[in-house]
Order: C-alpha cells, then sequence, then structure tokens
C-alpha cells in the first residue's frame, strides 16, 4: 500500500470555524487513528481532536493540518484505491439511482463531477448524453478513469486550482468529497459559481449525527475534516448561496446489512436501492429528532442556484 504524507511532520494549527467565523467551541471528541489505518500512518498513528463550534454548531477538525501540505496529504490517501471490476460491482447501482434522480432535475447539458475518483458517475453520465467533466487530486484516480474507463475531460488538480469557466455546468455532483477537502465552504461558493442557470448541485457527505457516527469507531476516518450534519450541511449551501436546498439521509444499517459478505447482506441487496429511495423520503418527511434515530452514514443535498 502507497504511504501518505507524513502527518506527524505538519503543524498542525488552529482555525477558526470556517462556516461561522467563531473560535468559540467544545471538544466533540479525540481519536486516534485505528489500526486499520495504520498502515498508512504509521504505528501510533495520529490524534485527532474534533469540536464543535459553540455558535452555529459545525463539527471540524481542529488544529488541522496547514493549507499549505494540505492537498500533498490529501492526493495521496491510499484508501481509495481498489480494483476497478470491485468498484464497479459495488458503487454502479448507486450512481444509477444518482443519474435517474439528477436527470429529472437537468434532462441534458455539461455535468462536472468534482472528485471523480475514478470516474463511474463521469463515465455513466457521458454514456447518458451528457458532456461530461471531472477533476480529482490524486494522479493515480485520474489515469484510471482516463485509461479504463475512455474518458476524456478528467483534469487533475483541486477545483479550486482549476479556474474553470463561472456558470458553466449544468449538473455539478460531488461525491464525498467536502468532507475531505481543507475549506468546504470554500468548495461549496466555487461549485456555486460554476453552475448555470437553473442548474442543480448534489453532494453528499458522512452524517455526524448519525448512528454510524456514534456507534462504529471506523465511521471517523482520518483523512475527513468537517463532520456534517443535515443543519449545518444546509447552512454552508445557504450561506454561499444556493436555494431550494432538499437534505435526506441514508438509513442505519445494522452490521448484517454493512457486511458485503453475510448471507442476509446478499438476500437484501437486489431490494437496496429501492430501500434507500423510500428511507429518504421518509427521513426528508420525519422529524429531525426522529430522523437522527435512525440515519446512517450519509447524507445527501440538492441544491439550485435559484
Ligand atoms: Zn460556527
Amino acid at each position: 500500500m502507497e504511504k501518505g504524507a507524513d502527518w506527524q511532520e505538519l503543524q498542525w494549527v488552529p482555525i477558526p470555524c470556517q462556516l461561522c467565523g467563531s473560535t468559540d467551541y467544545s471538544v466533540y471528541k479525540v481519536y486516534r487513528t485505528l489500526p486499520a489505518y495504520q498502515e498508512a500512518y504509521g504505528p501510533g498513528g495520529v490524534e485527532q481532536q474534533v469540536v464543535k463550534c459553540a455558535s452555529c454548531g459545525l463539527v471540524y477538525n481542529n488544529p488541522r493540518p496547514p493549507r499549505e501540505g494540505f492537498l500533498s496529504l490529501s492526493s495521496t490517501d491510499p484508501h481509495t484505491y481498489r480494483p476497478m471490476s470491485v468498484l464497479l460491482s459495488r458503487r454502479k447501482a448507486f450512481f444509477e439511482c444518482e443519474l435517474a434522480r439528477l436527470r429529472k432535475h437537468v434532462p441534458t447539458g455539461r455535468w462536472l463531477d468534482v472528485g471523480c475518483n475514478y470516474g463511474i458517475m463521469m463515465r455513466l453520465a457521458a454514456d447518458a448524453g451528457y458532456e461530461v467533466h471531472g477533476n480529482d487530486v490524486q494522479p493515480r484516480l485520474v489515469k484510471a478513469a482516463r485509461e479504463e474507463l475512455g474518458l476524456e475531460n478528467v483534469m487533475l488538480g483541486d477545483l479550486l486550482d482549476l479556474k474553470l469557466a463561472e456558470s458553466h455546468f449544468d449538473v455539478i455532483t460531488a461525491y464525498a468529497v467536502i468532507e475531505h477537502v481543507y475549506d468546504p465552504i470554500e468548495m461549496l461558493r466555487e461549485m456555486r459559481r460554476l453552475l448555470a442557470p437553473g442548474g442543480v448541485v448534489r453532494c453528499c457527505v458522512p452524517n455526524v449525527e448519525s448512528r454510524h457516527a456514534q456507534t462504529i469507531p471506523e465511521w471517523w476516518e482520518p483523512y475527513h475534516f468537517t463532520f456534517f450534519s443535515a443543519e449545518t450541511l444546509r447552512a454552508a449551501l445557504n450561506q454561499v448561496g444556493f436555494v431550494r436546498v432538499e437534505i435526506s439521509a441514508t438509513p442505519y444499517a445494522p452490521a448484517f446489512v454493512r457486511n458485503r459478505q453475510a448471507v442476509l447482506y446478499k438476500i437484501l441487496r437486489p431490494a437496496i436501492p429501492t430501500l434507500m429511495r423510500a428511507f429518504s423520503l421518509l427521513s426528508e418527511a420525519a422529524g429531525a429528532r426522529v430522523a437522527r434515530l435512525v440515519t446512517g452514514s450519509g447524507l445527501y443535498a440538492t441544491a439550485r442556484e435559484a
């Protein structure tokens, strides 16, 4: 396994809340890199402190690695590397659901997938007739998207550095991206700038108020730096100028459903997309307190520019 950038050598620095600017917080959680990640981060791992903003409630890593050095850190995250065949078997159905959902909003046009990973979303969108673009900070992923999935417009680099044309894209997606970046609000603002009139943004992040976050140690991955709730994700999207923000959550899944080797998982698997859709409607309708009891790892947001 490729070793990540050396975390311990970076000078971790305190930062204010990126959502509201407050420096007032309480400590939310302190955790040390789990054994599952220690191959990449060295024996003993890295201790991370997560705080909750006293003003707006954003949960974030503080102190954190400085902005300079941050990109090299995230561009070497070794946990994203998996064989394409495995990824396709696990992720294709999910992205097909996403494509169907987004086609209802915007049936044609230019699609930008931020943090495109291996390019599976890009490939499906291209096959559905969109003009597709994507970027990733990891050279190995960009190479795989180009060579294994035959994609052309895959850019290497941070979205903020690419300086793409304003109001250029009709659909912008970011799956499991903004929790990884140095400043997620800045990233959302850039996505807002790039979105064309009538366009739609779709992003997903881990849900800090989920039962998974409370019960599964592995939920706290070392490459995550901002931990959104439904409320703070909505506030972040509103702050950068999105309106008509809809948030939904994935359901809490017991261990036997999360374990892809389990017999029950294999039996339930064909029904999972339907169950997920039903749950997302339910979670949108249910009150926040009810939702917290049953929501699993993911939060999804759909937002428009007007
Ligand atoms: Zn705040």
